[in-house]
């Protein structure tokens, strides 16, 4: 069997045991290193190979899409992490990296539980890492950090253990009084600011592919200053060897994201005003994969093959062909045609998605990003606000 099929197996199987499911998306000012980060990941997970990622970047499909003449517009991924002797799968969602898309970031915030949001080391929080922010909070999706480009604070920048030590308090301390600001009213969410100690935030570099954190530290046994003095005598395969980026990440991301039980009873109050004490609401609320058919579309992309493709966050039910389905706004329904799940912005066919999940659906010709799809008739989810903050061209 080839790998990759390995791999959908794999995923099809996780796609059963929702509490080890997350549903992630990766956010960040443009050119702070999400798509770096990204295809790290991705090798990371074994989707891609280690040694063409970061030249590979497998999120960006623009040039794929020209190959192979395939449109693909949100690039959604699946990929396994064992984490604490457990396999996890992880549905990640890619958002577009510029001011101007504010309205697609809010939609793939939807579809996820958790954000993790990459700010450069040297340029700090800009004003788009407050923008997608404020999106990811909204939605009620926890946020994690990352710290990137940590490379140029010893190599460019020359930077010593204490100065570098202020430079990254100053990052976290300027994004939790982002996330202060923007939870104080909100009573459904803790303590969202994110700590060293606790493990929500990461340091390191995507382009050397290390990183490190307060937990890999602990593992490892690696800790900054045998990371300046690596980094210093340019041993970065070393550095990526002894503590790779993409378990730091990945180990956060399973560790701190919750997973769609846990989230869902908290995200649903928040975008859905139906009566919360129906039978569909507690369906949703459950995460019960034998409820009735919920989906939230958050994106449409277009295959020239397949035509017109509905991704979105399966929320209660499970999806599968030949369902019948309710598309908020529109008369009639809709019958699905095929469901998928993403694997490396690629779309494969799956016999069912159950809730959790996020899948691409073919057949929902009358649904457009935001539309709620159902197996009943029901209350639509809130529509998806749009943030959009001026466009600020970086100096
Ligand atoms: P995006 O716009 O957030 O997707 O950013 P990209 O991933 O495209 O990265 C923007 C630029 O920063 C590219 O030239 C990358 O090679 C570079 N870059 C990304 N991560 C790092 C890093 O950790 N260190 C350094 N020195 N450069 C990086």
């Amino acid at each position: 069997m080839g790998r990759r099929k390995k791999i959908v197996e794999e995923c099809e199987r996780l796609m059963d045991e929702p509490e080890n499911i997350r549903n992630i998306a990766i956010a960040a000012h443009v050119d702070h290193g999400k798509t770096t980060l990204t295809d790290n990941l991705l090798a990371g997970a074994g989707m891609i190979s280690q040694d063409t990622a970061g030249e590979q970047l497998a999120m960006d499909t623009e040039e794929d899409e020209q190959e192979r003449g395939i449109t693909i517009d949100a690039a959604n991924v699946s990929m396994t992490h064992e984490y604490e002797d457990t396999n996890h799968l992880i549905n990640l969602i890619d958002t577009p990296g510029h001011v101007d898309f504010g309205g697609d970031v809010t939609r793939a915030m939807r579809a996820v539980d958790g954000a993790l949001v990459v700010v450069d080391a040297v340029e700090g929080a800009m004003p788009q890492t407050e923008t997608v922010l404020r999106q990811a909070l909204r939605e009620g999706v926890k946020p994690t950090l990352f710290i990137n480009k940590v490379d140029r604070l010893i190599s460019e920048l020359q930077e010593g253990p204490e100065e570098m030590q202020q430079r990254l308090m100053a990052v976290i301390r300027d994004v939790n009084e982002l996330i202060e600001g923007m939870t104080e009213e909100m009573d459904d969410i803790d303590d969202w600011t994110v700590s060293v100690e606790e493990g929500t935030v990461g340091f390191g570099s995507a382009l050397y592919k290390w990183g490190v954190s307060m937990p890999s530290m602990q593992r490892t046994g690696m800790d900054f200053g045998d990371i300046i003095d690596l980094e210093r005598a340019d041993k970065r395969q070393e550095l990526h060897e002894r503590t790779p980026l993409s378990d730091v990440v990945l180990d956060m991301v399973c560790e701190h994201f919750p997973n769609p039980i846990d989230a869902q009873p908290r995200r649903i109050p928040r975008v859905w005003r139906g009566d919360a004490d129906s039978e569909l609401a507690e369906s949703m609320q459950l995460v019960d994969e034998d409820g009735e058919v919920v989906l939230m579309v958050t994106d449409i992309g277009v295959d020239p093959h397949a035509g017109e493709i509905a991704a979105g966050r399966v929320f209660s039910g499970t999806l599968e062909k030949g369902q019948d389905l309710y598309v908020s706004g529109t008369a009639g329904t809709n019958r699905v045609q095929s469901v998928g799940i993403y694997m490396g912005g690629e779309r494969e066919e799956v016999d069912r998605v159950p809730a959790g999940n996020i899948a691409a659906v073919t057949g929902l010709g009358d649904a457009i990003a935001g539309s709620t799809v159902s197996s009943v008739e029901m209350t639509p989810f809130e529509s998806i606000e749009h943030i959009s903050e001026p466009v600020i061209t970086k100096a």
